[in-house]
C-alpha cells in the first residue's frame, strides 16, 4: 500500500511546506541489493574490551571498511563501539566521548551499534553500568534522525567470535527499519557461531518453511529467503492456493495448501518436510490473522479463531516437528510476533494476547533446544500490508508516523530481519525479540 504522504513531502512544495510548517519529513530509507557491497563507507570502531582482537577480524570477514582513526573530513557510515571494558558508570563517558565528536560525521541512514555484557550475567557496580547503556542507546536511536539506527548488542563471554551475522544485518541497510534495539548473543543456547559456506548464499542447501506465504510479509520473507539460496516450501490456507502456486513456481519452491488449524495440520507439515525434503532447516510461523473488536464486543469466535492461528497453531506445529526430529541441527524456530503483543492496544485484547504468547513461546523453548537449534522472533509494528490497509485512516495515519522513521516499514524490512536470524551463522542468536517498527512510540 502506497504512503502518499511521503510521496508529496518528497515534491519541491511538499519539502516547502514540511520546513515552514513542522510537518514530519520521512528520510527515505535505503534498503540492501543484491550485488551491493554491506556497508558502502567506513565504519569507525571504538572502546575497549572483550572484543579488542575479534570486532576488526568480524569486521574483515564481512569486507567492511573500519578503522579506529577515520581521516579528517571522511563521511562515516556507522561507529561500532565496545563497551564490554565499561565497568563503573563513570566509565560510560568513553561512550560518549567517542560517538559525540563523530555524529555531525554520520551520513544519512548511518548506523550505530554499542556492544556489552548482557547485565543478567554480571554483578555490583559492571551491572549497573551495563544496563544504563541501554537507555542510551534507545535515546540515540529517537535523536539520530535522517533514517539513522541505533542498537544495542549484549556478548555473553565465549561468544565473541559469534557476531558476524548480527554485524552484518544491524551495520547494513538490511536493518533499514530496525532501531533501538537490544539484542543477545549467546546468553541462552550456543555460544559458537555456525557456518556459511557460501556468504552470498548462505542458505544455499537449507529448507525453509514459510506459513502464509502466499501475500504480504509472507511473501516477502519467501522472497528474501530464496533471494539467500533456500528451498522454499510455502504453506497456505486452500483459498490462497492459486496465488500460492504462482509464488512457489517463480521461486522454485514447494508448496502445501493446508489450514494450519486443523487437528491434522501438524502432522501433516512435518510428514511432508520430512518425505519431500529430509527434513527442515528454517520454520517461519508467519500465517496471522486479527479480528479486532473491544472485549466487551468480542464473540467468542473472533476471541478463539485468532488464537488459533496465531498462537496454538505455531505451537502445535513447532512441538510436532521437534519431537518428529524433522527440524534438522542448526535449524532455526522463527515466530512472528507484533508491537501489539508488546504494548497492547485497543480492540485487540486476542490479537495482543496470541503476540504475546508466541514471545511466550520463544522464552519457553529457548533454553530447552539443543544442536544449535535456535527460536527467536520478530516483532513488527506498522508495515505497509493488506492488513494495515484495512485499519480506519486516522488510526492508520497515526502508526505510520508516530516511530523514530516517521513512515511505515516494508514486509522486507520483516524478512531481511528473519533471514538473519535464519543465516546459519547465527547459531548464538537465541531467545531474542526484535522489533521491526522504526522505533515506534508504542511501549517499551
Ligand atoms: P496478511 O493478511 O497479508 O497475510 C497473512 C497470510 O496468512 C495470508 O496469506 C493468509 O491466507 C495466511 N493465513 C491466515 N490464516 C491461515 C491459516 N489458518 N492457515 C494458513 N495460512 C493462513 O498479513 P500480513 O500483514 O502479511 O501479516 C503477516 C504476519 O505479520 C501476521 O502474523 C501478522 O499478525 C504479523 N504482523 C503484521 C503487521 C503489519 O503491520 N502488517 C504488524 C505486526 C505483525
Amino acid at each position: 500500500m502506497s504512503d502518499r504522504y511521503q510521496s508529496f513531502i518528497h515534491t519541491g512544495v511538499g519539502q516547502l511546506l514540511a520546513k515552514n510548517l513542522g510537518l514530519p519529513d520521512p528520510p527515505v530509507l535505503q534498503r540492501w541489493a543484491p550485488g551491493s557491497p554491506l556497508v558502502d563507507g567506513t565504519v569507525v570502531v571504538g572502546g575497549s574490551g572483550r572484543l579488542d582482537r575479534s570486532l576488526p577480524a568480524a569486521l574483515k570477514r564481512l569486507a567492511i571498511a573500519s578503522t579506529r582513526a577515520p581521516a579528517e573530513g571522511e563521511r562515516l557510515r556507522g561507529l561500532v563501539f565496545d563497551a564490554t571494558g565499561i565497568a563503573t558508570s563513570e566509565q560510560l563517558v568513553t561512550l560518549t566521548g567517542f560517538i559525540t565528536p563523530l555524529l555531525r560525521r554520520l551520513t544519512s541512514c548511518a548506523r550505530v551499534v554499542v556492544i556489552g555484557t548482557a547485565p543478567e550475567l554480571l554483578s555490583g557496580r559492571e551491572r549497573v553500568a551495563q544496563r544504563a547503556l541501554e537507555g542510551f542507546t534507545r535515546s540515540l536511536g529517537k535523536e539520530i534522525g535522517h533514517g539513522g539506527t541505533v542498537q544495542l548488542v549484549y556478548v555473553a563471554p565465549g561468544a565473541e567470535a559469534a557476531l558476524d551475522s548480527t554485524l552484518a544485518f544491524l551495520l547494513s541497510p538490511k536493518s533499514a527499519y530496525v532501531s533501538g534495539q537490544v539484542v543477545r548473543i549467546g546468553v541462552t543456547g550456543s555460544q559458537k557461531a555456525g557456518k556459511a559456506t557460501d556468504k552470498q548464499h548462505p542458505l544455499a542447501g537449507r529448507v525453509a518453511l514459510v506459513t502464509g506465504a502466499s501475500r504480504g510479509i509472507g511473501e516477502q520473507i519467501a522472497r528474501v529467503l530464496h533471494r539467500d539460496g533456500a528451498t522454499v516450501v510455502g504453506v497456505d490456507v486452500p483459498q490462497a492456493a492459486s496465488e500460492l502456486q504462482t509464488l512457489m513456481k517463480e521461486l522454485d519452491g514447494d508448496y502445501l495448501t493446508l489450514d494450519i488449524t486443523r487437528s491434522d495440520a501438524p502432522q501433516r507439515i512435518a510428514q511432508h518436510v520430512t518425505r519431500t525434503h529430509a527434513g527442515v532447516d528454517v520454520v517461519v510461523h508467519n500465517a496471522g490473522i486479527t479480528r479486532d473488536r473491544k472485549l466487551a464486543n468480542m464473540s467468542a469466535e473472533r476471541w478463539s479463531s485468532v488464537i488459533a492461528v496465531n498462537l496454538t497453531a505455531p505451537e502445535l506445529i513447532t512441538r510436532a516437528l521437534l519431537d518428529g526430529g524433522a527440524i534438522r541441527p542448526n535449524g532455526r524456530i522463527i515466530g512472528v510476533a507484533s508491537i501489539a503483543g508488546i504494548a497492547g492496544n485497543l480492540g485487540q485484547t486476542n490479537y495482543a494476547a496470541s503476540k504475546a504468547g508466541v514471545i511466550g513461546l520463544v522464552d519457553s523453548l529457548a533454553g530447552e533446544l539443543t544442536d544449535g537449534i535456535t527460536v527467536n522472533a520478530v516483532a513488527p509494528g506498522f508495515i505497509e500490508t493488506k492488513m494495515t490497509a484495512a485499519v480506519p485512516f486516522a488510526t492508520r495515519e497515526i502508526g505510520r508516523r508516530l516511530n523514530s522513521m516517521s513512515q511505515g516499514g516494508l514486509p522486507v524490512d520483516v524478512a531481511e530481519t528473519i533471514a538473519w536470524y535464519a543465516d546459519p551463522r547465527s547459531t548464538a542468536v537465541n531467545g531474542n525479540v526484535v522489533r521491526v517498527c522504526g522505533q515506534m512510540m508504542l511501549g517499551a
